[in-house]
């Protein structure tokens, strides 16, 4: 996604790439949350054609179609699960105008971060607000500029946001070039491994308190100090549902995920981890009864549970697609 980035900054064009511009394929095909997603669309939005081979090797080469009327359950099966049912070899992305974009980094603390997420979630679909809680509270907010008006909109948003200390506004020429959302402990780290798990829900409004209590509850219990739960914002998505996508969750705002990590090979640590990242599952379902697929496990006993969460009453429909063009299960499992 990077390199996608810094091909189109050269012809004044952007992509709604996500946090990293190091995803390649997998971020477009799983949904792809960006930061601008809110007002540009998920990376799925933005397929024109789409070309590849069903998991029983024969070809597809299908167009993005107008309207809801013409859409059909193929492309809807492969914008959001095209990962269960085949190989994607070319796909043709829709881009946007190259804007500035900017940028808000600093760190926080637990009520802070409430306070943070309270405001972001009456902010327009320019702005949208991630954070990082493990060892410590980091966050960054991005916003699109479309106008100098815009800008000074944008701005005043920004600088009512509490913060306790490295507060940075900056402005940046592409999502390639923004800083990563992360805490700085985990850079090259080898001797760990982990695990990923993608939640999405709601607005907080007033759970605000009450989910902040339990993300302080499930923070003191980590296993390991690169346990961490981050988040990014969507919503306003609805407005972009033109077409059928299995993307099911169109009105989730909030895609808080779970990252367990253990010293590698140790078995016994692992369980721990894979136990607090169910725990936290557990705790935080009620604000997040959704999952996102961006990471599949289909390797742990929740698979299925991530399955029907992602897909809910689509998952039928899904597994039928897959049983015409994938009977023999090449691709990951739809069970
Ligand atoms: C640092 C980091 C930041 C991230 N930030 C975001 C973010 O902001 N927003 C977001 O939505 N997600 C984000 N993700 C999640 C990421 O988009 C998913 O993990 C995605 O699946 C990664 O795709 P990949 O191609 O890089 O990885 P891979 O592991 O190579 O692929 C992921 C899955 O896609 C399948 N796949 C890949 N290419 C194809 C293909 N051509 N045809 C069929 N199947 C294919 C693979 O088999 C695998 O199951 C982030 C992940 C990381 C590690």
């Amino acid at each position: 996604m990077g390199e996608l980035s810094s091909f189109l900054k050269k012809h004044k064009r952007s992509f709604p790439i996500g946090l990293s511009g190091k995803t390649g394929m997998g971020y477009i095909l799983t949904g792809g949350i960006s930061p601008l997603s809110r007002s540009n669309g998920l990376a799925i939005d933005q397929i024109l054609e789409i070309k590849g081979f069903w998991g029983n090797g024969k070809e597809f080469h299908l167009f993005r179609p107008n309207t809801k009327l013409e859409s059909n359950f193929e492309w809807k099966a492969l914008c959001g699960a095209a990962i269960f049912l085949g190989i994607i070899t070319s796909v043709k992305l829709k881009t946007q105008p190259l804007r500035k974009l900017l940028s808000w980094t600093a760190n926080l603390s637990f009520s802070q971060l409430s306070e943070c997420i309270n405001q972001a979630e009456s902010w327009p679909n320019s702005l949208s607000f991630q954070w990082i809680c493990g060892e410590d509270i980091f966050a960054h907010a991005i916003g699109e500029i479309k106008n100098s008006a815009d800008e000074s909109i944008l701005i005043n948003l920004l600088e009512r946001l509490p913060f306790s200390r490295n507060r940075v506004i900056n402005k940046f020429s592409d999502m390639n070039s923004l800083p990563n959302l992360s805490l700085g402990n985990n850079k090259n780290n080898n001797s760990n491994h982990s695990e990923v798990l993608g939640l999405l829900g709601p607005a907080w409004q007033e759970n605000n308190p009450q989910v902040l209590k339990i993300l302080k509850e499930l923070m003191n219990k980590r296993p390991n100090k690169n346990c961490y739960i981050a988040s990014q914002q969507l919503g306003g998505l609805t407005h972009l549902n033109d077409l059928d996508t299995s993307f099911i969750h169109r009105d989730a705002i909030w895609k808080p995920w779970i990252n367990g990590a253990w010293e590698a090979y140790d078995q016994s640590k692992r369980k721990r981890a894979l136990e607090w990242m169910k725990e936290c599952w557990n705790n935080l379902e009620f604000i997040c009864p959704g999952v996102h697929l961006a990471q599949i496990h289909p390797h742990l006993e929740w698979h299925e549970k991530e399955l029907s969460s992602a897909f809910k009453d689509w998952l039928p429909k899904l597994k039928e697609i897959k049983a015409i063009h994938d009977p023999r299960n090449i691709m990951p499992p739809l069970k």
